[in-house]
Parts: structure tokens; sequence; C-alpha cells
């Protein structure tokens, strides 16, 4: 079975492996530091300092470094990872691209977004500063975020909090994540017409036979040329695009909601999380905790303990 395992490592450490793998380096992904192949596993380290081990033989592999590797995901997703899931020179495609952020995220909604970028506007994008959010920091999501939307064609669609906690339950957050990209897609599909994008890059998020198959509940369900891939904003543009656009706007809103009860909505879901919400708890009690988190998360039960202290 194809596992995929990530550990964290120094520079120091990933100049380590990438001399160790020497003899067996390949062509390095974007943003990444190298990319080896031995037998049973592929090794990529990345500028982030995340190394990721896949193949069958991962986990043994992985273990060489970090003895507390464990296998993540043994899912399909792992094997439609690399490039070759999409056409060649797919990169310089026109195609709309779709991403979401703020599903980790215990308090702040959950955006969804997808930008349609051409062929022709690349070089422009590229001049912009576009690329994996996860490589730049605030401020530059911000003013990139600001200039894409001058002229870039993108619709993104918000849930906050309070609207989620009541879909949730019923759906489940996949579905809901199928509905919301569909929708946005479909939005922007009919915003751009007659243009027709190529293809349509989904920064994967469930496999793709589920995907498609909670699209059959939907009004309007794109079901062509779509794409999967996870690190969708390595491949296209787009995707980088749309990734920016939505992370700015979570940014803002987490900004809106500080102010709106006056002490830091931090995002992610770690210690400050819970303590933000059990401020939020001993404020407003749950009426509040459900306007600003996704109350699913394990943290609402964390955050009820410190506010009874
Ligand atoms: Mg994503």
């Amino acid at each position: 079975m194809t596992q995929s395992i990530t550990i964290k490592a120094s520079t120091t450490k990933i100049n380590e492996l990438k001399k160790y793998y020497q003899p067996h380096l390949g062509k390095t992904p974007p943003y990444a530091v190298f990319s080896a192949k031995i037998p049973g596993v592929t090794i990529t380290a990345y500028q982030s300092g995340k190394v990721l081990f896949q193949g069958t033989n991962a986990e043994a592999e992985a273990k060489r470094w970090d003895q507390s590797a464990t296998p993540k995901e043994k899912s399909t997703i792992s094997s439609s990872t690399k490039s070759d899931a999409l056409p060649k020179d797919f990169e310089n495609w026109s195609i709309i691209g779709s991403d979401e952020v703020g599903n980790g995220s215990y308090l702040g909604p959950l955006v969804v977004c997808a930008a349609y970028a051409t062929t022709e506007q690349l070089p422009l994008l590229k001049e912009l500063g576009v690329k994996d959010s996860k490589m730049l920091n605030d401020v530059s999501i911000r003013k990139i975020a600001a200039d894409l939307k001058l002229f870039l064609p993108y619709q993104q669609l918000i849930v906050k909090p309070e609207k989620y906690n009541q879909i949730q339950p019923v759906y489940n957050v996949v579905r809901m994540k199928v509905a919301l990209h569909n929708q946005a897609i479909h939005l922007l599909q009919e915003k751009i017409k007659p243009a027709k994008p190529q293809g349509i890059l989904i920064d994967q998020f469930t496999t793709e036979k589920n995907y498609r198959n909670y699209l059959k509940s939907e009004d309007h369900p794109v079901t062509d040329p779509l794409f999967f891939v996870t690190k969708g904003e390595q491949y296209h543009l787009a995707v980088a695009a749309a990734s920016i656009i939505s992370r700015a706007t979570f940014l803002d809103e987490l900004d809106q909601a500080s102010k709106e009860v006056g002490f830091t909505i931090p995002s992610g879901a770690g210690v400050k999380s819970d303590q933000a919400a059990a401020k939020l708890l001993l404020k407003g009690g749950m009426p509040l905790l459900e306007k600003h988190a996704k109350l699913h998360f394990a943290n609402t039960e964390k955050a009820k303990k410190i506010a009874k202290r």
C-alpha cells in the first residue's frame, strides 16, 4: 500500500538528507530543495522544512530520520499528488483554479475562492508575486490579493462560523466543501462567458470519486474539464491566486471579529485558539462562541474547561 509521511527537518538536516540521497536525485519540483527516488520510496524535501516520503516503503525510510514518523494518510490522494496527474504543459493553460482557507482554523470562517487566469496573464501573476501562499507573509498576501482583485476574474464564498455550525452537523465538511468549490466555479464560469477555461484545477481535499459523488446532489454540477491535485497552488498560478485571495479575506474576517469582541481572534487550532474561545465563552457564552468558532472541533471542549477555571 502506498504510504505518505511527512517529517519536519531543519535546513542542516535537509542538507544531510540531500547528501545521503545524492546518487538518487531527480528533477526538483516547485518549492522543493530536492527530490530523490529509491526503490519503494520517493523523498521530496520542501523549502518550508517539510520532507515528504511517499511509496510502499515510506514509513521505514522516514523512520531512518525521525523515529516518531507515522503515516498520516494512506489515501488515494497521494497517488495523484504528482504533477503527472496533469496534462503536459498544464501550468501554461488558461484555467480556473480553486482553493479554500480556514478549514483547519477553529476560529474564523471557511473561505472558498475560484480564480480564472489565462495563459497571457500568467507572467503578470508571477510579476505580482503570486506563488504558494504558505510561502508568503500576511502583509504580502494582502498586498497581492488587492492587486489581483483589480483585474483577475474570481468568485469567492464565505461561510461564517454561525452558518458553518448549521450546515456541518447535517452534511459533513467534505460535502460542504464540494458544494462550495462547485458553486464558486459555476458562478465564475458564468462571469467569464463567453471565455471558456481549458481546464479547472481543484486543490484536492478528497478523492476524485468522492468529489464527483457529492456533485450529484448539486444544482449546477461542473463536471468537466476537472482536474484534481494536492498542493494545487504549486501546479498552476490560478490556484495560487485563488488561495491568496481567500487567505486575505480570511485574515480580514479575523481582524473584523477581533475588533468586534475587543481581543485577538487567532487563526489555527492550538492553545491560543482555546484561550480566545474561553474568553468568548466568558464574555457571551455559547451564543458568542457559535458566532466565531467551528464548534465540532475538539477545541470547544478545551475552551469550556479553561472557561470554568
Ligand atoms: Mg487547499
